[in-house]
Order: structure tokens, then C-alpha cells, then sequence
């Protein structure tokens, strides 16, 4: 099943799944700042996609030592379905008072702006920072679908917009909080 609105010139979607199986041009990791794989959606992209993008994550880090929350980097796919990873590192959830949502809405703009930049159509986002990183589920879908909007609502008519970003949750809680806040959006 499938909810979907539409903004600007992007169909914003919810799916269940697992990220790792969803053909986008881009599908975005939950990283740390190390670059070098760990558990969770990370470690799933990292064993699915084989090889070639932790060498590629260990190049970036050999030239910029890693990545900052809030920021992201972009690798190729390997053998995934994606043509791209881009890997951002959410804020670990520390009580709300050490700015951990507007370093959340910084990884979606960051990766967004990676993404459009390499040409993506339609760019895939797990559920940054809601697993091992424990930020609450029904904030971090908040700001995720508020930071997108706003993105793509500041877009110029001429820029590129992204067709299509879904937003796949691989738990059920998190699959009906988003249901439930991008239907509260149309
Ligand atoms: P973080 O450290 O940012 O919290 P996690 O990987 O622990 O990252 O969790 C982020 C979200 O990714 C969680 O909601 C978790 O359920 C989800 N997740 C875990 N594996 C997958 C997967 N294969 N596809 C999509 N989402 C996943």
C-alpha cells in the first residue's frame, strides 16, 4: 500500500521495506561519522551492496576524514539496484537540548542537495536516526517530512526537482507514524 502527496514537482511516498531492494537513483544511509559501516540500515546497505562502497567510503575518508552530522557524502551503489548511496550521519538523540533537530533537517537538505546534483529522479530515505541513534520516531518523521517540503517548496521553477522520494520504513511503527503525518500534510 501506498500513501503519496504531491509537492511542487516531487510525489513524496511511504513504503514498508527494506531499503537495500529499492531501485531509486539514490538511496540514502543512516552513517556514522566514521564512514566505515556499522549496524542497522547501514550495515544492510554495506552487506547488500558488497565491497566497492565501503572502498569508496574509505576514500572520502582518507581525503576528508570522515563525514559531521548533518552532512553527507555519495558513493556509488555497488551491486545494489540504486545508481548512488549518499551517506549522511544523523544526530545521536541526547534529550532534544544538543540541537538534534536541526541537525536532522540538515541531513535531509544535505542529502537532497547531493542527490539532485547527480541527476537523481527519485531518491529513497530510511528513517534517519530512529534505530541505534534512539532520536523519537514521531519527531524525526515530523522534521523529515518538513525539512523535504520546505526543500522543495525553496526550489527555483528552473532547478531540477526530484520526480519521486519515497520514504521507507522497515518497522511498523514507523511505516503507520508516517502514513499517518503525510496524510496530515495533504
Ligand atoms: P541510526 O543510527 O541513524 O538510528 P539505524 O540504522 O539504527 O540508524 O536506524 C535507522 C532506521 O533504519 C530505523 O528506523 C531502522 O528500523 C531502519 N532500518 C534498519 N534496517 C533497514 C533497512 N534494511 N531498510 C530500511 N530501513 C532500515
Amino acid at each position: 500500500m501506498e500513501t503519496s502527496i504531491t509537492i511542487n514537482r516531487t510525489v513524496l511516498t511511504v513504503v514498508r521495506g527494506d531499503i537495500t531492494r529499492i531501485p531509486a537513483d539514490v538511496i540514502v544511509n543512516a552513517a556514522n561519522t566514521s564512514l566505515l559501516g556499522g549496524g542497522g540500515v547501514d550495515g544492510a546497505i554495506h552487506r547488500a551492496g558488497g565491497p566497492e562502497i565501503l572502498d569508496a567510503c574509505r576514500r572520502i575518508r582518507a581525503k576528508q576524514g570522515g563525514c559531521p552530522v548533518g552532512e553527507a557524502v555519495i558513493t556509488t551503489a555497488g551491486l545494489l539496484p540504486a545508481k548512488y548511496v549518499v551517506h549522511t550521519v544523523g544526530p545521536v538523540w541526547n534529550g532534544g537540548d544538543d540541537d538534534e533537530a536541526e541537525k536532522l533537517r540538515d541531513c535531509y537538505r544535505s542529502s537532497l542537495t547531493l542527490a539532485i546534483e547527480h541527476g537523481a529522479a527519485t531518491i529513497a530515505f530510511p528513517n534517519i536516526s530512529t534505530g541505534i541513534y534512539s532520536f523519537p520516531k514521531l519527531l524525526a518523521a515530523e522534521i523529515a517530512l518538513d525539512a523535504v517540503a520546505e526543500y522543495l517548496c525553496e526550489l527555483a521553477d528552473d532547478a531540477p526537482a526530484p520526480k519521486r522520494i519515497i520514504f521507507v520504513c522497515y518497522d511498523a511503527e514507523n511505516e503507520q507514524i508516517y502514513r499517518e503525518t503525510l496524510g496530515n500534510c495533504s
